[in-house]
């Protein structure tokens, strides 16, 4: 496949390949963009806002409508090439492209919501000859990177509030899973997007993220990803706005009360979705010491009848990790919590990129797995007794996007929504449950901003005030 620069598909002639993690065959290439390359696509980027930001609100919600149409009526195309070039099942990537069809279609509805308000001038002394306004206008030429853990529905968070919000924008989706993205491009440019509103640059971030990063002409950066990536990206922006979504380690309290089969259902799943490599997955899960054997071993037993495999397979529960060199860091985190006296209750073992969905207890809190970010499929159990010293355990580390607690306590409910640190508390839910037009994101190092269509156009338009002085009022 091609990138999208000054409106042509172009082809370079150094190229990645883009693999499928799960038997290592090519599906496809995308040329590696060069510095050059970078220029072109800022230039064009600059001339797109020039027409993005005359498109009235009418136009950008049809491309986005029409857009959703064409995504919904290729929905297994789409589907496809998420399971083919990512970690997801052909099941989990059904419903990413059901939920991109969503993400767009709620972006075209937020456009028509980018509103203002009058200001009552007269609420300070010398204003009362005052009138006007505010109204929201946009930002300018939108900076989206973007992760490879959900490839489709992640790039039209941004690109869909970008559109909606009237700006331009370059797209560098993630390296290893770069079609998802061209495919969603290329869905806009057939819905009638104007070709110089984006640019789709594919290459390694490492090398060509900087000359964009850096660039005064970008006016915001919406970044997924790492906190590595994150920080650096921050060190480079310099003063334009940036907004963050990044890691977390995700806790989960299950308190003694509980419905347990609703909460090892739910947190089953929550762990081993797109095979742990996910930002809300379940990575720590607090559990009361009076239910914490049964929750175990019921927790256990769900996790062996995890069938894992082929991605292409509709009975297959779990695919590969996104590389063999990410599962064999999950290995190695895995190794060294044995070493320091975890216990592996099922899992553990790894087959190229395959890696078992892993329940580990007794998880020291110095070890690797229980402090930084697995972004595989094991999740550690850790008895609890008490509400305080668990949402205490909960806050602990630096990171807080979801948290969640199951309980049949209003009271436990309400307490753990307001103490725990975090950008939004999940009540008999696992923290993996999040709706796209909710304010998503995270406190710590978990992120900065709010993505969530409303939420993004927000952050992706300033007020601008308009004032009239009426001396003769
Ligand atoms: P990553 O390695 O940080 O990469 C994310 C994106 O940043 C990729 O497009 C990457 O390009 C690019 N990038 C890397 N270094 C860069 C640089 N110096 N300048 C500019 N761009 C750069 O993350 P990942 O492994 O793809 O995704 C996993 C991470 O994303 C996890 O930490 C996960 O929690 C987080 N995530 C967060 C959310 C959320 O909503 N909070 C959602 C999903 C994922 P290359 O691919 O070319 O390296």
């Amino acid at each position: 496949m091609k990138m999208l620069l000054e409106g042509n598909w172009v082809e370079r002639d150094n190229k990645i390949e883009v693999t499928d993690p799960f038997d290592n065959s090519v599906i496809d290439t995308v040329p590696v963009a060069s510095k050059d390359d970078v220029e072109t696509a800022l230039a064009a980027a600059v001339k797109g806002f020039e027409i993005t930001k005359r498109m009235s609100v009418y136009d950008r919600a049809e491309v986005l409508y029409k857009t959703a149409e064409i995504i919904s009526g290729r929905l297994d195309e789409f589907a496809t090439v998420i399971a083919r070039e990512g970690s997801k099942t052909i099941n989990e990537a059904r419903k990413e492209a059901s939920r991109c069809v969503n993400t767009i279609k709620v972006a075209a509805e937020e456009s028509k919501r980018i509103l203002g308000e009058t200001i009552p001038w007269d609420s300070f002394p010398g204003g009362e000859k005052r009138r006007g306004y505010y109204y929201r206008f946009p930002i300018g030429v939108v900076l989206a990177i973007t992760p490879f853990n959900d490839p489709l529905n992640l790039v039209a968070h941004k690109l869909g509030p970008a559109i909606a919000a009237g700006n331009s924008v370059i797209l560098k989706p993630a390296t290893v899973t770069p079609l998802s993205a061209i495919k969603l491009v290329e869905a806009l440019l057939e819905a009638g997007l104007p070709p110089l509103a984006i640019q789709l640059v594919t290459g390694y971030g490492a090398v060509i993220g900087d000359a964009l990063v850096a660039d005064e002409r970008v006016r915001m950066i919406s970044f997924t990803g790492g906190v590595e990536a994150g920080k650096h990206i921050a060190r480079m922006a310099g003063i334009k706005k940036i907004r963050m979504e990044l890691g977390s380690d995700s806790p989960v309290i299950v308190w003694k009360d509980a419905d347990l089969e609703l909460a090892v259902e739910s947190c089953v799943s929550g762990s081993f979705w797109a095979a742990g490599q996910n930002c809300i997955g379940v990575q720590r899960l607090l559990v009361h010491k009076d239910i914490y054997d049964e929750f175990k071993t019921k927790f256990v037993a769900r996790t062996n009848k995890y069938k894992i495999g082929d991605k292409m397979k509709e009975d297959t529960d779990m695919g590969p990790m996104i590389t063999e060199i990410e599962a064999k860091r999950v290995e190695k985190w895995i190794a060294e919590a044995k070493k320091k006296g975890a216990a592996v209750l099922t899992g553990g073992g790894r087959q190229g990129a395959l890696m078992e969905p892993t329940v580990l207890e007794n998880v020291p809190k110095g070890a690797t797995i229980h402090c930084d970010e697995v972004f595989g499929p094991t999740v550690n159990l850790y008895p609890i007794d008490d509400l305080d010293e668990a949402i205490k355990d909960a806050n602990s580390l630096p990171y807080g996007l979801l948290a969640a607690i199951f309980t049949s306590s209003i009271d436990v409910a309400f307490k753990a929504a307001y103490e725990l640190d975090c950008g939004g508390v999940m009540i008999n839910d696992s923290t993996d449950y999040r709706l796209d037009s909710m304010p998503f994101g995270g406190v710590k190092y978990s992120g900065l901003g709010r993505e969530g269509l409303k939420f993004s156009l927000q952050e992706m338009t300033e007020p601008k005030v308009v004032c009239f002085n009426l001396p003769d009022m």
